[in-house]
């Protein structure tokens, strides 16, 4: 596939970067996205990625926007206080670039119909708040064959971890964090408090990775990483990577360990 002469224009930055290149910037442009929670990480998630020139996307999430979202959910302005967010974000895409192609679903995620949402996408980024909805996301992309980059922060503590539990040697979300979360809780964002930029930077870095692994066999900026985990601390300011094994015991992977 080759980009039209105004693609061309707009991606220009991107394809004189060797590591991305036209070939790179193609991919984009056919890759798919569902990115889950469109909240502090996913606005930043979205607006990168919808610069970068991902050609598709299916946004999930079934609050509303409120007044207190607009101190870190980017996307977002104070006329979409009371409207839904994943209308709202598809209304900022159309305003943004009327070529990407976007999908909205403003259900609920959980484990009866994760797997329908998620099914067929090239990358899932997961970017809700809460450890249930993220497991019932991990087990299906592992279900279904999708990769997963999941962002979470808390406090001053951002995490971006690449998982493709479905590949026989590589570990899922659930290897990372066990079953301990599986019942309804820990959203706890309202009561801790969180900083916009904090969740920007986390955010941010999560469209970067989620380039990195569109881009794998694409481009030599392609590199899942996966089972890389990078933690982020905004305190100090500093960043470490761990690599998460995979659990041979794993409720959601461990069918398909070797
Ligand atoms: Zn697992």
């Amino acid at each position: 596939m080759s980009l039209s002469p105004a693609r061309t224009e707009r991606f220009a930055r991107h394809i004189v970067l060797p590591e991305i290149g036209g070939a790179g910037q193609a991919a984009l442009a056919q890759a798919h996205v569902v990115l889950a929670g469109l909240g502090g990480i996913g606005a930043p998630v979205l607006q990168y990625l919808a610069g970068a020139g991902v050609g598709q996307f299916t946004l999930l999430d079934d609050g509303d926007v409120e007044a207190s979202n607009l101190q870190r959910q980017t996307i977002y302005t104070e006329r979409d206080i009371g409207h839904g967010k994943a209308v709202s974000a598809r209304r900022w895409v159309a305003n943004f670039d009327r070529e990407l192609q976007v999908r909205i679903e403003d259900a609920r995620i959980g484990s009866g119909n994760a797997r329908e949402l998620v099914g067929g996408a090239d990358l899932v980024i997961d970017g809700t708040d809460n450890f249930a909805t993220r497991l019932a996301i991990s087990d299906a992309c592992v279900a279904v064959g999708v990769p997963l980059l999941s962002a979470a922060v808390g406090r001053f503590q951002g995490q971006v971890g690449a998982f493709a539990g479905h590949l026989p040697d590589q570990p899922c979300y659930r290897c990372f964090v066990g079953d301990a979360f599986d019942a309804e809780d820990c959203d706890t964002c309202a009561e801790d408090g969180i900083l916009g930029a904090m969740v920007g930077w986390t955010g941010s870095f999560a469209a970067m990775q989620a380039v990195r692994v569109l881009l794998d066999g694409k481009a030599t900026f392609g590199d899942p990483q996966w089972g890389k985990l990078h933690l982020m601390d905004g305190l100090k300011p500093g960043m470490r990577t761990l690599t998460i094994g995979k659990d041979a015991a794993c409720g959601g992977c461990a069918g398909n360990a070797r």
